[in-house]
């Protein structure tokens, strides 16, 4: 069921990982400068993940790693850097959807921009889709060893099909990996120019191999190529 409340009811504390401020490094707005709101938790566990910090507590301690913060703090925190350009990122920020409406709600009242990077296998609420101006939904791949049946969330892919503020970006890791994408945009008809294709990689090197077809498959299909411009400029660290 999908929920729609007053903002006013929700209270509470979010699950941070971190509060940062950095170029976006990937999608549409690469390059922008932008307060990151990196929360804490995913219902996913890929392979390749480069914020395992947020989730993963066998190797990883949850007690050093994770902030509980309330509202005022994060939003005093936020007001620190000189950008009106707000990046909701994880983790998978839609496990704390409720809590995040709250400091959305105030946030876009100070005229914020409002990203929010997801996984897409978890509806957003009517009321927390009033406060987003961009989905960067990252459907999950094969290549990310999770089975399909938790990857692939059939009504969270049909809802951001028709939903005109979603961008769709794949993790790339092998040419092999495109025909799986084809495969999606045809089952959701997902539209060309809403696909990003970005390179998996943790050096500059495997970025920038894996960037050179990854242009000519996007030349001839329509699609965007995003690189991760925060590996290109500062690989290896892990919040700039
Ligand atoms: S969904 Fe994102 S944050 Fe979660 S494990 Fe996969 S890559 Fe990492």
């Amino acid at each position: 069921m999908r929920i729609s409340q007053p903002v006013s009811s929700y209270v509470g504390t979010l699950k941070l990982s971190e509060i940062f401020y950095s170029l976006q490094g990937e999608g549409i707005d690469a390059g922008k400068p932008a307060v990151f709101i990196r929360t804490a938790l995913c219902n996913l566990s890929c392979i390749w993940c480069d914020t395992k910090y947020t989730w993963d507590w066998s190797h990883y301690d949850y007690d050093r790693e994770v902030s509980e913060m309330t509202i005022p703090a994060i939003q005093e925190q936020i007001s620190e850097f000189d950008t009106k350009h707000c990046v909701i990122t994880g983790g998978e920020p839609l496990i704390q959807q409720t809590k995040l409406i709250p400091l959305l709600s105030n946030l876009k009242k100070e005229d914020y921009f409002i990203e929010v990077e997801t996984n897409g296998t978890i509806l957003p609420s009517e009321t927390l889709e009033r406060f987003v101006d961009r989905w960067n939904v990252s459907p999950k791949l094969q290549n990310s060893s999770i089975s399909k049946q938790y990857r692939e969330v059939q009504s969270c892919m049909e809802y951001y099909a028709k939903n005109s503020k979603a961008f769709m970006k794949f993790v790339i890791c092998n040419q092999s990996d495109i025909a799986e994408v084809k495969t999606l945009i045809g089952k959701y008809t997902l539209k060309s120019q809403r696909i990003i294709l970005m390179p998996e990689g943790n050096s500059a090197e495997e970025i920038m191999e894996k960037s050179k077809w990854l242009a000519e498959i996007c030349l001839s299909n329509g699609y965007r190529l995003s690189v991760r411009l925060h590996t290109l400029v500062w690989s290896g660290t892990r919040a700039k």
